[in-house]
Protein backbone atom coordinates (compact mmCIF):
# COMPACT_ATOMS: atom_id res chain seq x y z
CA UNK A 1 0.00 0.00 0.00
CA UNK A 2 1.41 3.73 -0.62
CA UNK A 3 0.55 6.57 1.24
CA UNK A 4 -0.64 9.67 -0.85
CA UNK A 5 -0.52 12.34 1.89
CA UNK A 6 -2.45 15.66 -0.49
CA UNK A 7 -3.91 12.70 -2.90
CA UNK A 8 -7.14 14.85 -3.56
CA UNK A 9 -5.05 18.58 -5.04
CA UNK A 10 -4.01 18.91 -7.88
CA UNK A 11 -0.89 16.96 -8.06
CA UNK A 12 -1.76 14.41 -6.25
CA UNK A 13 -4.91 13.39 -7.95
CA UNK A 14 -3.20 12.96 -11.20
CA UNK A 15 -0.68 10.77 -9.70
CA UNK A 16 -2.76 8.51 -8.31
CA UNK A 17 -4.79 8.09 -11.54
CA UNK A 18 -1.65 6.98 -12.77
CA UNK A 19 -0.28 5.21 -9.93
CA UNK A 20 -3.73 2.97 -9.03
CA UNK A 21 -2.77 1.10 -12.20
CA UNK A 22 0.18 -0.60 -10.38
CA UNK A 23 -0.42 0.04 -6.76
CA UNK A 24 -2.98 0.20 -3.66
CA UNK A 25 -3.29 3.43 -3.07
CA UNK A 26 -4.65 5.41 0.58
CA UNK A 27 -5.17 9.14 0.38
CA UNK A 28 -5.05 11.11 3.53
CA UNK A 29 -6.45 14.53 2.57
CA UNK A 30 -8.13 17.21 4.82
CA UNK A 31 -10.00 18.40 1.57
CA UNK A 32 -9.29 22.57 2.34
CA UNK A 33 -7.84 22.81 -1.05
CA UNK A 34 -8.34 19.65 -2.63
CA UNK A 35 -11.60 17.75 -3.97
CA UNK A 36 -13.38 14.65 -3.17
CA UNK A 37 -14.05 14.29 -6.91
CA UNK A 38 -10.37 14.13 -8.03
CA UNK A 39 -9.73 11.39 -6.24
CA UNK A 40 -9.46 8.10 -8.43
CA UNK A 41 -12.94 6.08 -7.10
CA UNK A 42 -10.20 2.82 -6.77
CA UNK A 43 -8.34 4.51 -3.89
CA UNK A 44 -8.97 4.59 -0.10
CA UNK A 45 -9.85 7.46 1.13
CA UNK A 46 -9.09 8.94 4.62
CA UNK A 47 -10.28 12.46 5.46
CA UNK A 48 -7.36 13.01 8.07
CA UNK A 49 -5.34 16.07 8.63
CA UNK A 50 -1.68 15.54 8.82
CA UNK A 51 -0.31 17.67 11.71
CA UNK A 52 -2.99 15.67 13.66
CA UNK A 53 -1.05 13.08 15.61
CA UNK A 54 -4.04 11.00 15.58
CA UNK A 55 -5.22 11.29 12.20
CA UNK A 56 -1.90 10.41 10.61
CA UNK A 57 -1.28 7.40 13.23
CA UNK A 58 -4.21 5.63 12.25
CA UNK A 59 -3.42 5.44 9.01
CA UNK A 60 -0.22 3.37 10.01
CA UNK A 61 -2.05 1.32 12.73
CA UNK A 62 -5.03 0.24 9.48
CA UNK A 63 -2.06 0.17 6.58
CA UNK A 64 1.21 -1.79 5.93
CA UNK A 65 2.39 1.07 4.30
CA UNK A 66 5.41 0.70 1.98
CA UNK A 67 6.52 4.08 1.08
CA UNK A 68 4.71 7.58 1.22
CA UNK A 69 4.61 10.88 -1.01
CA UNK A 70 4.00 13.79 0.37
CA UNK A 71 1.70 16.15 -1.49
CA UNK A 72 0.46 18.25 0.69
CA UNK A 73 1.40 21.74 1.16
CA UNK A 74 0.13 25.29 0.71
CA UNK A 75 2.21 26.37 -2.19
CA UNK A 76 1.42 30.25 -2.78
CA UNK A 77 4.33 32.13 -2.63
CA UNK A 78 2.83 35.88 -2.15
CA UNK A 79 0.68 34.41 0.45
CA UNK A 80 3.40 32.80 2.14
CA UNK A 81 5.23 36.47 2.90
CA UNK A 82 1.97 37.74 4.12
CA UNK A 83 0.76 34.79 6.27
CA UNK A 84 4.28 32.95 7.06
CA UNK A 85 2.86 30.71 10.01
CA UNK A 86 0.50 28.96 7.92
CA UNK A 87 3.24 27.75 5.98
CA UNK A 88 5.75 26.99 8.51
CA UNK A 89 2.92 25.32 10.35
CA UNK A 90 1.60 22.96 7.57
CA UNK A 91 4.97 23.24 5.68
CA UNK A 92 7.16 21.83 8.10
CA UNK A 93 5.84 21.23 11.24
CA UNK A 94 3.04 18.90 10.12
CA UNK A 95 5.48 17.37 7.44
CA UNK A 96 7.61 16.59 10.67
CA UNK A 97 4.99 15.13 12.41
CA UNK A 98 4.33 12.52 9.26
CA UNK A 99 7.99 11.75 8.83
CA UNK A 100 7.66 11.06 12.54
CA UNK A 101 5.05 8.66 12.47
CA UNK A 102 6.96 7.38 9.49
CA UNK A 103 9.72 6.36 11.69
CA UNK A 104 7.61 4.71 14.45
CA UNK A 105 6.02 2.61 11.93
CA UNK A 106 9.26 1.66 10.06
CA UNK A 107 8.15 2.99 7.25
CA UNK A 108 11.66 3.96 5.11
CA UNK A 109 10.66 5.43 1.98
CA UNK A 110 9.75 8.80 1.17
CA UNK A 111 9.07 10.86 -1.98
CA UNK A 112 9.15 14.67 -1.37
CA UNK A 113 7.46 17.31 -3.64
CA UNK A 114 9.89 20.47 -3.48
CA UNK A 115 10.09 23.69 -5.71
CA UNK A 116 12.14 25.21 -7.96
CA UNK A 117 10.97 28.49 -5.51
CA UNK A 118 14.21 26.83 -3.46
CA UNK A 119 16.50 28.45 -5.93
CA UNK A 120 15.78 32.05 -5.28
CA UNK A 121 16.64 34.26 -8.23
CA UNK A 122 19.03 32.14 -9.98
CA UNK A 123 22.12 33.11 -11.34
CA UNK A 124 22.74 30.47 -14.24
CA UNK A 125 20.06 30.82 -17.00
CA UNK A 126 19.23 26.69 -16.89
CA UNK A 127 18.92 25.53 -12.93
CA UNK A 128 20.84 22.66 -11.99
CA UNK A 129 20.13 20.42 -9.08
CA UNK A 130 23.63 22.08 -8.07
CA UNK A 131 22.46 25.70 -7.91
CA UNK A 132 22.92 27.50 -5.27
CA UNK A 133 19.26 27.40 -3.14
CA UNK A 134 18.81 31.03 -1.47
CA UNK A 135 15.08 31.19 -1.37
CA UNK A 136 13.20 34.76 -0.87
CA UNK A 137 9.75 33.97 0.36
CA UNK A 138 8.90 31.34 3.38
CA UNK A 139 7.01 29.05 0.66
CA UNK A 140 10.64 28.70 -0.64
CA UNK A 141 11.80 28.28 2.29
CA UNK A 142 9.68 26.19 4.22
CA UNK A 143 10.47 23.59 0.89
CA UNK A 144 14.15 24.21 1.81
CA UNK A 145 13.81 23.37 5.42
CA UNK A 146 12.23 19.73 5.12
CA UNK A 147 14.86 19.35 1.89
CA UNK A 148 17.51 19.60 5.00
CA UNK A 149 15.44 18.02 7.58
CA UNK A 150 15.25 14.58 5.06
CA UNK A 151 18.94 14.62 4.72
CA UNK A 152 19.27 14.73 8.90
CA UNK A 153 16.74 12.00 8.74
CA UNK A 154 18.67 10.01 5.58
CA UNK A 155 22.23 10.24 7.93
CA UNK A 156 20.60 9.97 11.63
CA UNK A 157 17.95 7.35 10.96
CA UNK A 158 18.57 6.07 7.31
CA UNK A 159 15.15 7.03 5.67
CA UNK A 160 15.24 6.37 2.06
CA UNK A 161 13.78 9.32 -0.09
CA UNK A 162 13.88 11.40 -3.14
CA UNK A 163 13.25 15.10 -3.92
CA UNK A 164 11.84 16.33 -6.75
CA UNK A 165 11.27 20.11 -7.26
CA UNK A 166 8.63 21.34 -10.06
CA UNK A 167 8.71 23.76 -11.78
CA UNK A 168 5.36 25.07 -13.19
CA UNK A 169 2.77 22.53 -13.13
CA UNK A 170 -0.17 22.78 -15.80
CA UNK A 171 -2.23 20.85 -17.75
CA UNK A 172 -4.98 18.19 -16.76
CA UNK A 173 -6.08 14.73 -16.93
CA UNK A 174 -6.29 13.56 -20.40
CA UNK A 175 -9.78 12.49 -20.62
CA UNK A 176 -10.30 16.18 -18.92
CA UNK A 177 -12.26 13.75 -15.72
CA UNK A 178 -10.03 16.06 -13.08
CA UNK A 179 -7.64 19.28 -13.79
CA UNK A 180 -6.52 21.97 -11.86
CA UNK A 181 -8.97 23.98 -9.64
CA UNK A 182 -8.13 26.50 -6.78
CA UNK A 183 -9.91 28.72 -4.84
CA UNK A 184 -9.06 31.44 -5.53
CA UNK A 185 -7.09 30.89 -8.34
CA UNK A 186 -3.63 32.65 -9.18
CA UNK A 187 -1.71 30.61 -11.81
CA UNK A 188 -1.22 32.24 -15.06
CA UNK A 189 -3.13 28.99 -17.20
CA UNK A 190 -5.89 28.61 -15.75
CA UNK A 191 -6.27 32.18 -14.88
CA UNK A 192 -6.29 32.95 -19.06
CA UNK A 193 -8.78 29.87 -19.55
CA UNK A 194 -11.43 31.14 -17.09
CA UNK A 195 -11.18 34.41 -18.81
CA UNK A 196 -11.69 33.03 -22.61
CA UNK A 197 -14.86 31.59 -20.87
CA UNK A 198 -16.43 34.52 -19.55
CA UNK A 199 -15.69 33.45 -15.87
CA UNK A 200 -13.34 36.45 -15.02
CA UNK A 201 -13.22 40.25 -15.71
CA UNK A 202 -9.67 40.26 -17.26
CA UNK A 203 -5.93 38.88 -17.49
CA UNK A 204 -3.14 41.18 -16.13
CA UNK A 205 0.36 40.35 -16.64
CA UNK A 206 2.21 41.09 -14.04
CA UNK A 207 5.44 42.90 -14.56
CA UNK A 208 6.67 44.32 -18.33
CA UNK A 209 9.83 45.77 -17.09
CA UNK A 210 11.78 42.62 -16.98
CA UNK A 211 15.04 41.98 -18.30
CA UNK A 212 13.88 39.10 -20.77
CA UNK A 213 13.16 39.41 -24.84
CA UNK A 214 9.92 40.79 -24.13
CA UNK A 215 9.75 42.25 -20.63
CA UNK A 216 7.38 39.35 -19.21
CA UNK A 217 8.80 37.14 -16.50
CA UNK A 218 9.97 33.09 -17.74
CA UNK A 219 8.64 29.66 -16.67
CA UNK A 220 9.18 26.09 -17.47
CA UNK A 221 5.63 24.79 -17.64
CA UNK A 222 5.41 20.80 -17.37
CA UNK A 223 2.67 19.04 -17.66
CA UNK A 224 0.95 17.58 -14.48
CA UNK A 225 0.94 14.00 -16.39
CA UNK A 226 4.24 14.10 -16.54
CA UNK A 227 5.15 14.98 -13.03
CA UNK A 228 2.67 12.15 -12.08
CA UNK A 229 4.94 9.60 -14.32
CA UNK A 230 8.60 10.80 -12.86
CA UNK A 231 6.54 10.39 -9.90
CA UNK A 232 6.33 6.74 -11.20
CA UNK A 233 9.68 6.26 -12.02
CA UNK A 234 11.01 7.80 -8.69
CA UNK A 235 8.80 5.38 -6.02
CA UNK A 236 10.64 2.41 -8.63
CA UNK A 237 13.87 3.79 -8.15
CA UNK A 238 13.28 3.47 -4.43
CA UNK A 239 11.59 0.68 -3.64
CA UNK A 240 14.30 -1.39 -5.79
CA UNK A 241 17.08 0.42 -3.70
CA UNK A 242 18.42 1.70 -7.19
CA UNK A 243 18.42 4.98 -5.62
CA UNK A 244 18.25 6.97 -2.18
CA UNK A 245 18.47 10.93 -1.01
CA UNK A 246 18.56 11.73 -4.81
CA UNK A 247 17.49 15.05 -6.01
CA UNK A 248 16.09 16.21 -9.11
CA UNK A 249 14.55 19.22 -10.89
CA UNK A 250 11.22 18.08 -12.87
CA UNK A 251 11.22 20.36 -16.17
CA UNK A 252 10.88 20.89 -19.77
CA UNK A 253 13.97 22.18 -20.26
CA UNK A 254 11.87 25.00 -22.56
CA UNK A 255 11.19 28.97 -20.83
CA UNK A 256 8.14 30.77 -21.92
CA UNK A 257 7.63 33.89 -21.48
CA UNK A 258 3.81 35.49 -20.17
CA UNK A 259 2.69 36.56 -23.62
CA UNK A 260 4.08 33.53 -24.95
CA UNK A 261 1.71 31.68 -22.63
CA UNK A 262 -0.90 34.36 -23.59
CA UNK A 263 -0.37 33.85 -27.63
CA UNK A 264 -0.25 29.91 -26.98
CA UNK A 265 -3.96 29.89 -24.80
CA UNK A 266 -5.26 32.01 -28.59
CA UNK A 267 -3.63 29.60 -30.43
CA UNK A 268 -5.13 26.39 -28.86
CA UNK A 269 -8.49 28.08 -28.30
CA UNK A 270 -8.78 29.98 -31.48
CA UNK A 271 -10.30 33.53 -29.06
CA UNK A 272 -8.26 36.77 -28.76
CA UNK A 273 -7.11 37.81 -24.97
CA UNK A 274 -6.88 41.43 -24.71
CA UNK A 275 -4.81 40.84 -21.62
CA UNK A 276 -3.96 44.23 -19.23
CA UNK A 277 -0.54 45.34 -18.48
CA UNK A 278 0.17 44.96 -14.57
CA UNK A 279 2.78 45.71 -11.93
CA UNK A 280 4.97 43.20 -10.69
CA UNK A 281 3.79 40.96 -8.18
CA UNK A 282 6.12 40.36 -5.42
CA UNK A 283 8.90 37.90 -4.75
CA UNK A 284 8.44 36.52 -8.92
CA UNK A 285 12.09 35.81 -10.74
CA UNK A 286 12.37 37.20 -13.89
CA UNK A 287 13.55 33.41 -15.11
CA UNK A 288 13.33 29.82 -14.05
CA UNK A 289 14.29 27.38 -16.41
CA UNK A 290 15.05 23.72 -14.91
CA UNK A 291 17.75 21.46 -16.51
CA UNK A 292 16.34 18.06 -16.36
CA UNK A 293 19.17 16.05 -17.39
CA UNK A 294 19.83 14.69 -14.26
CA UNK A 295 16.41 12.65 -14.29
CA UNK A 296 17.00 12.09 -17.17
CA UNK A 297 20.60 10.34 -16.69
CA UNK A 298 19.75 8.59 -13.60
CA UNK A 299 16.37 7.26 -13.59
CA UNK A 300 15.16 7.82 -17.28
CA UNK A 301 12.47 10.16 -16.86
CA UNK A 302 12.00 13.28 -19.40
CA UNK A 303 8.98 15.44 -19.95
CA UNK A 304 6.70 14.59 -23.17
CA UNK A 305 4.33 17.03 -23.25
CA UNK A 306 4.71 20.97 -24.76
CA UNK A 307 2.71 23.65 -23.48
CA UNK A 308 0.53 23.68 -26.40
CA UNK A 309 -0.44 19.96 -25.20
CA UNK A 310 -0.78 21.54 -21.58
CA UNK A 311 -2.85 24.24 -22.85
CA UNK A 312 -5.26 21.63 -25.03
CA UNK A 313 -5.99 19.16 -21.64
CA UNK A 314 -6.37 22.18 -19.78
CA UNK A 315 -8.77 23.71 -22.05
CA UNK A 316 -10.84 20.58 -22.37
CA UNK A 317 -11.12 20.54 -18.18
CA UNK A 318 -12.31 24.10 -17.85
CA UNK A 319 -14.70 23.51 -20.47
CA UNK A 320 -16.16 21.27 -18.12
CA UNK A 321 -15.10 22.09 -14.95
CA UNK A 322 -17.64 20.90 -12.29
CA UNK A 323 -16.18 21.40 -9.12
N1 LIG B 1 1.21 35.76 -13.96
C1 LIG B 1 0.63 36.85 -14.61
N2 LIG B 1 -0.71 37.07 -14.43
C2 LIG B 1 -1.49 36.28 -13.64
C3 LIG B 1 -0.91 35.15 -13.01
C4 LIG B 1 0.45 34.94 -13.17
O1 LIG B 1 1.30 37.60 -15.31
O2 LIG B 1 -2.70 36.56 -13.52
C5 LIG B 1 2.63 35.48 -14.16
C6 LIG B 1 3.44 35.41 -12.87
O3 LIG B 1 3.91 36.70 -12.52
C7 LIG B 1 4.55 34.45 -13.24
C8 LIG B 1 3.92 33.52 -14.26
O4 LIG B 1 2.75 34.20 -14.73
O5 LIG B 1 5.60 35.13 -13.89
C9 LIG B 1 3.50 32.18 -13.68
O6 LIG B 1 2.77 32.44 -12.49
P1 LIG B 1 1.94 31.32 -11.74
O7 LIG B 1 1.21 31.99 -10.62
O8 LIG B 1 1.13 30.57 -12.74
O9 LIG B 1 3.04 30.31 -11.20
P2 LIG B 1 4.31 30.55 -10.23
O10 LIG B 1 5.45 30.84 -11.17
O11 LIG B 1 4.00 31.66 -9.29
O12 LIG B 1 4.47 29.24 -9.54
Amino acid sequence: MILIVGGAGYIGSHLVKELINKERVVVLDNLSAGHRESIDERAIFIKGDLGKVGDVESVFQRYRIKAVMHFAAHSLVEESSQNPYKYYENNVAATLNLLNMMNKYEVNNFIFSSTAAIYGIPEEEIIMESSSTIPINPYGRSKLMIEQILADFHQAYGLNHIILRYFNAAGAYETGEIGESHDPETHLIPIILQYLLGKREKVSIFGTDYPTYDGTCIRDYIHVTDLANAHIKTLDALMTGKKSAGIYNLGNGVGYSVKEVIETCEKVTGIKVNAEHAARREGDPARLIASSKKIGDELGWKAERDLEEMIKSAWKWHERQIY
